[in-house]
């Protein structure tokens, strides 16, 4: 099928696009890498827990990635937004903000996904920082200290349990009334250990680095770190518009190896998955990669 601009459209080109274009481009298939330039850490100092790259920047990561990539000539990588998707498998056509034109065998989307940042002043400037997300990504760096979750939920009781792995100068704080079951907690063994109900007006930082959390009511209390799980979306709702089904939590639904029920059209990475990591993305990349060639060679 020669009439068609590439065999892959990669649509969003971070860690999960740029491993599924290195399997095929050494597959050497014709595929184009469009990429709005806004993964979900681009806020973080230091990216942990990828093996040979622990504590290195998310930009050096990417940017090595991109080179090992782009080194494979039937790569090519654009800075564009795609904004609509038309067609069906093996005919698909890629319009984009910037005015172009592509058309396409497959699509992958890896397109991640949006959080939802609460409006609390300062919570923003620290995502990544000091506000984070994932104890395997940030944790080692936190632990022993100051430590609170932010959570107001039945799952808080899990997340306190999870964290008192790091530190045990732990506090819950909810942000407003507890609306689950404090009684769960009598069995926490966390010397000085409190769940704090009440409602917070800022978070006082410097530079992302959190010094305190400042109530409504007035108070203040010292902090180093907070844990947020916080909502998302999903970055574009094209594969939606597609047909592609999205589960329960918000993920596109796929297969183990990243294909939608819609024909012709793959994901991989966080927007499909809630294994958020740069590893989980590399790896689930590298799947899609090889089975949308395998679907290729197939037809
Ligand atoms: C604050 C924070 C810190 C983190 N720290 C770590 C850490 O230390 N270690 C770790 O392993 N993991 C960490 N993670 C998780 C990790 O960053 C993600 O799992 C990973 O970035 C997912 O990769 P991805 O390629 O699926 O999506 P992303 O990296 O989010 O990239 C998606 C890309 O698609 C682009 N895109 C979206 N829509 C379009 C469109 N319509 N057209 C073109 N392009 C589009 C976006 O602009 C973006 O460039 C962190 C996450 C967050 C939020």
């Amino acid at each position: 099928m020669k009439d068609r601009d590439f065999d892959v459209i990669i649509i969003g080109g971070s860690y999960a696009g740029l491993s599924a274009a290195m399997a095929l481009g050494r597959a050497i298939r014709n595929v184009l890498i469009i990429d709005a330039g806004q993964p979900c850490n681009r806020q973080t100092p230091h990216s942990h827990n990828f093996l040979t790259q622990d504590g290195a920047t998310p930009v050096a990561i990417s940017s090595l990635a991109k080179s090992q990539v782009l080194a494979y000539p039937t790569v090519q990588f654009v800075n564009d937004t795609v904004f609509d998707v038309l067609g069906f498998d093996n005919n698909f056509l890629i319009k984009t903000a910037a005015g172009k034109i592509h058309t396409t065998r497959k699509i992958l989307f890896s397109t991640g996904i949006k959080d939802i940042i609460p409006a609390i002043p300062g919570f923003a400037e620290s995502w990544g920082i000091s506000v984070i997300h994932c104890p395997y990504c940030h944790g080692y760096e936190y632990k022993g200290q100051n430590t609170g979750i932010l959570a107001n939920d039945d799952m808080a009781i899990d997340f306190v349990k999870l964290i008192g792995n790091w530190t045990q100068k732990l506090t819950l704080f909810t942000n407003g009334k507890a609306v689950f079951d404090k009684g769960k907690f009598d069995k926490i063994s966390i010397p000085g250990f409190e769940i704090v109900e009440k409602e917070i007006a800022e978070l006082i930082h410097e530079n992302g680095h959190l010094k305190e959390i400042v109530f409504k009511d007035g108070s203040v209390q010292e902090i180093d770190a907070l844990y947020a799980r916080v909502p998302f979306v999903q970055h574009t709702d094209i594969p939606a518009k597609l047909g592609c089904e999205l589960n329960q939590m918000g993920h596109i639904k796929v297969d183990e190896f990243g294909k939608t029920a819609i024909a012709g059209i793959y994901a991989a990475g966080d927007n499909t998955s809630r294994l958020r990591s740069v590893s989980s993305a590399v790896a689930a990349g590298t799947t899609a990669g090889a089975f949308l060639n395998h679907e290729l060679i197939a037809e």
